[in-house]
């Protein structure tokens, strides 16, 4: 690759998005932003400190005092290495919550479109083709089944030791789809121009090669 390329994904949770978009990006040598942690990062902050999800002068001025980077694969929150805590079922209502806020969605915003100014990056999120990347040259909506994105969570819960009970993640991510989908700031939605990766049926390996093969062809 000679110039540098923007790779945009968005999609409901669970759908492999974020596992997808790492392996792309070591592929192709280029940096991977998880934008969606930061979602969660900020979640995190609200809960420890007990701020209501509202939209207050509060939530205004913890913004301006949050600072949310990655180092390497991890994400730091106020310089705390936060990539494990923010994994909670938890934590995820809290991101979705707080996400619904124009004043929240517009700091980050701002954030991702720095992080990613001058480099190749593959980022994903819920707005990344319409809103933070919407000349990125590669665009993609990335999708699956609920159920099946809930089996998948479940068995990444526990993996990770968590107990995870299938109809409770099923209700959570249909809980979770519907906020992102319908709330007035950037509703989750597929753009006009990305293409629809549904993959039910498909496994990681099968979906990364298939966008990283788009990149190639397009011999940027
Ligand atoms: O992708 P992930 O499940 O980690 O995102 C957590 C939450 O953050 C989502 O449910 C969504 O509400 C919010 N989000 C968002 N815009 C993004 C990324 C995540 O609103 N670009």
């Amino acid at each position: 690759m000679n110039k540098t390329i923007k790779i945009a994904i968005d999609g409901p949770g669970g759908a492999g998005k974020s596992t997808v978009a790492k392996a792309v990006a070591v592929r192709l040598g280029i940096d991977y932003i998880d934008t969606g942690a930061m979602y969660r990062a900020l979640g995190l902050k609200m809960l420890r400190l007990d701020i209501p999800m509202e939209d207050t002068p509060q939530l205004r001025q913890l913004l301006r005092e949050t600072e949310i980077d990655f180092r390497g694969k991890d994400i730091l929150l106020d310089g705390e290495n936060v990539t494990e805590l923010i994994r909670t079922p938890q934590v995820s209502m809290a991101a979705s919550a707080c996400s619904a806020f124009p004043v929240v969605r517009e700091t980050m915003v701002k954030a991702q479109q720095k992080m990613g100014a001058d480099k190749s990056v593959i980022m994903d999120g819920r707005d990344i083709c319409e809103v933070v990347f919407p000349d990125a040259e590669f665009k993609f909506f990335i999708t699956a089944d609920a159920e099946e994105r809930a089996r998948r969570r479940c068995k990444e819960l526990q993996e990770k030791g968590n107990d995870a009970v299938y109809e409770q993640v099923l209700a959570e991510i249909k809980e979770r789809d519907h906020n992102d989908a319908t709330r007035a700031a950037s509703p989750m939605r597929k753009a006009e121009d990305a293409e629809l990766i549904d993959t039910t049926a498909m496994t990681i390996d099968e979906t990364v090669e298939y966008i990283c093969g788009k990149v190639r062809a397009k011999n940027l």
